[in-house]
């Protein structure tokens, strides 16, 4: 996914009801005031991704899909696929290491939901990071290689261009403890060295990395002035509208004005 916007994605996980996240929405669309060089991403429960895409200004805001099964339809019980959220979603998150690790999808998963979504004209955000002990073990960049080779295989260079690549070290999801920005740096180096190997220097300098892991109001801003990082994936700190705008005002750089 091409570079020109920092994206913002407000992860809201299994959080909100059909009723909270109507209001959630109605107080946001108050207050983030829409930027050309700022893209905020929605991911609620995909319950109301139906009602918010009706109920949002599509300048304001886009939306994700949480997960979808990779098929396109059939006798898939309590499954939901990308052919049926074409058109609502925008974008969809594919290989959280909350699906990785609590429901255990694999690569081949992950792969194949990178292609469900191209497909369906949705732009696949790829999560990857290494848990506290592949890191310890200094496995980390072992981890990103693996899991870049597993969830992009078959995918062409004009296929990459709609996708983006989310840094998320597991160890810091939800946990409070956030990568430090030189980790930070030296992590979306290695993936655009990994993409530069398979697709050439273009794709490598195109590609949109976000980070994510425990980003908060205060730390938002480190994230965002880093060259190698295009946008931030946030999950707790998008639960409140307050805080997430926020974050989002954080991207817009004025000196970027240009742009508009
Ligand atoms: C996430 O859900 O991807 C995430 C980064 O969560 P949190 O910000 O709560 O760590």
């Amino acid at each position: 996914m091409a570079r020109d916007k920092t994206l913002i994605v407000g992860n809201w996980k299994m959080n909100l009801n059909m009723g909270e996240a109507s209001l959630y929405v109605h107080q946001l669309s108050k207050m983030v005031k829409p930027h050309r060089d700022v893209e905020v991403i929605l991911a609620p429960t995909s319950l109301v991704l139906q009602s918010l895409s009706l109920q949002i200004n599509p300048r304001q805001f886009k939306l994700a899909a949480q997960n979808f099964y990779w098929r396109d339809q059939g006798a898939y019980t309590g499954e939901i696929s990308a052919s049926q959220l074409r058109g609502v979603v925008q974008y969809a998150l594919v290989g959280h290491s909350e699906r990785r690790h609590v429901f255990h999808e694999s690569d081949k998963d992950t792969r194949a939901k990178v292609q469900a979504a191209i497909r369906n004209r949705i732009k696949p955000i790829l999560c990857i990071g290494e848990t506290a002990f592949e890191r310890s073990e200094g496995e980390t960049n072992d981890v990103l290689h693996d899991q870049l080779i597993g969830g992009l295989a078959n995918i062409t260079s004009e296929e990459l261009e709609q996708v983006a690549i989310a840094y998320e070290p597991v160890w810091a999801i939800g946990s409070g403890q956030n990568a430090v920005p030189a980790d930070v740096t030296a992590a979306a180096r290695a993936i655009r060295s990994q993409i530069k190997h398979l697709y050439g220097e273009k794709a490598a300098n195109n590609i949109a990395i976000l980070y994510g892991g425990s980003v908060k109001e205060d730390s938002a801003a480190d994230y965002l002035a880093l060259d190698e990082i295009d946008g931030l994936l946030v999950g707790g700190a998008s639960l409140d509208a307050h805080v997430f705008n926020e974050i989002i005002k954080k991207a817009h750089k004025p000196a970027s004005a240009g742009k508009e």
